[in-house]
């Protein structure tokens, strides 16, 4: 009962249906996912792959708590909130308490990037000002209007023009961005400060055609390859924006809910008040649901316009019974103190392969959202894609499912459910840790032939060189 027909005929109908843009993982020989349970998700056959990508399943997959309360609510009614409902204020009740003053309001929508495009409307009614400030390589949804102040995907050669009214600013990379760790500086409190005055530059530059109106970023970027901010970065770039008189917005996402573990939001690790906080992917645990939450005065400016705001599903009464649903696990299961537990774990365990492997030039994460940045040479800091994309594809081999990001798709990338246990770290990184060692003891040459190669590969295979070399040299 698990599929409908042979995989060989999913893929058929998948490229004959769905549009070849859409991203497929691993697209030569993709995964055909029947069903997940915790931190693990099983193909149609079977086997079991231990999940650390999938930030959307917070407290693991298909929790039952959560697939209870969707079906009960589904059951009863599902409407929209043009009628009064007790799960829609009970969340919102909820939501806020999680929120420090002002922030007090809540917008429910269905997705981030619907979350982040009413914040940017929140931001343009409130200040009566376009210009936003936005990180490089940030990506905040796939709306035209996100598009737009997404360099994720506005730098790629096939992607849309930067338009007139964004302004990028560089992402506080202290390890490979503009200014690095220790060589501009070895306090991380001056390199908050040189990274935010970027923002302070942008600020003078805009303010001169009109006024800021947004500056908008995730408190910890993960698209642009699991970044950390250096201390005092957000405090200063708020002050900067702030005095422009525009708003800030922290894109929570990804990092929201508890995944950095010693907070719930991931813009409270640098001590700030956004003024809009935009949130998604874990609220449902799958389902979708997201919301965005802003001041009582930013809430009147939007009142103020008297243009009502309606989202047919947008707060109905079922995706707030799932999202009411997750924050009781994420409070009766503890997942903030296992996230801070399991991740400090995960992090020391990832530093210990730092000493032995010359690959890893940086391992760097809060709470569930880790980084390992891996690169050719720890002088330059040039980035190891290649090598990345095979430490991938072996791992899906090992049956653990990781991903790649940053702008060089070099930086592997943990984020899983926030049921992972200390047990599945260590598997994580033992495993890591062998593919790495098969990388020392030979397969530099083959991964070197695989950056020549790798348009080719796309077409032909994509396992593991190794498996692959002979079709790889007939591709040639
Ligand atoms: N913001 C961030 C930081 C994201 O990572 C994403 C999705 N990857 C979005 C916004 C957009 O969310 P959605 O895909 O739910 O529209």
């Amino acid at each position: 009962y698990l599929q409908s027909m042979p995989k060989s005929e999913t893929i058929k109908l998948r490229e004959k249906h769905i549009g070849a843009a859409c991203q497929l993982f691993f697209r030569s020989s993709p995964l055909k996912i029947v069903r997940g349970v915790a931190q693990f998700m099983y193909d149609e056959t079977g086997e079991r792959y231990l999940d650390c990508i999938n930030n959307v399943a917070h407290v693991g997959h298909c929790h039952p708590h959560v697939v209870e309360a969707g079906r009960n609510q589904m059951s009863l009614i599902s409407t929209n909130n043009r009628y009064l409902h007790d799960e829609i204020v009970m969340l919102a009740e909820r939501l806020v308490k999680t929120m420090p003053e002002p922030l007090s309001v809540c917008f429910f929508v269905n997705s981030g990037s619907e979350a982040n495009d009413l914040a940017l409307r929140l931001a343009r009614v409130h200040t009566k000002r376009k210009d936003v400030i936005t990180l490089d390589h940030a990506y905040h949804g796939h709306l035209t209007s996100m598009i737009d102040v997404s360099p994720y995907k506005l730098n790629l050669p096939g992607g849309p023009e930067k338009p007139d009214w964004v302004h990028v600013a560089p992402v506080p990379d202290v390890y490979r961005g503009k200014y690095t760790y220790p060589n501009d500086s070895t306090s991380e409190e001056n390199l908050g400060k040189l990274y935010a005055d970027e923002v302070g530059k942008l600020c003078d530059e805009i303010k001169k055609k009109g006024g800021v109106c947004a500056f908008i970023a995730e408190s910890l970027q993960s698209c642009g390859g699991q970044i950390i901010p250096p201390e005092g970065y957000l405090k200063k770039v708020f002050k900067h924006v702030r005095e422009a008189n525009g708003v800030c917005i922290a894109d929570e996402v990804q990092v929201g809910f508890g995944r950095v573990g010693t907070h719930m939001w991931a813009f409270e690790t640098q001590g700030v008040v956004p003024d809009i906080v935009t949130m998604g992917k874990p609220m449902g645990n799958g389902h979708p649901v997201a919301a965005v939450i802003t001041t009582p005065e930013i809430a009147k400016s939007f009142t103020d316009t008297g243009v009502e705001y309606f989202n047919t599903y947008g707060g109905n009464p079922v995706s707030c019974a799932i999202a009411n649903a997750v924050l009781d696990v994420i409070e009766e299961e503890r997942l903030m103190e296992r996230a801070a537990r399991v991740g400090n774990h995960l992090l020391s365990r990832c530093e210990g392969l730092q000493h032995k492997h010359k690959l890893i030039g940086d391992v760097r994460g809060r709470g569930l959202f880790v980084g390992v940045e891996l690169v050719t040479d720890r002088e330059t800091r040039n980035p190891a894609t290649a090598e990345a994309k095979h430490v991938v594809n072996r791992m899906r081999e090992e049956k653990i499912l990781i991903s790649r990001d940053g702008p060089d798709s070099n930086v592997l990338k943990f984020k899983p459910p926030m049921v992972f246990t200390t047990q599945d770290a260590d598997r994580l990184v033992d495993t890591l840790d062998r593919v790495l060692s098969e990388l020392n003891g030979g397969m530099t040459v083959n991964v070197k032939l695989e950056m020549m190669v790798t348009p080719i590969r796309d077409e032909v295979s994509n396992s593991s060189l190794q498996t692959n070399m002979p079709q790889l040299l007939k591709a040639i």
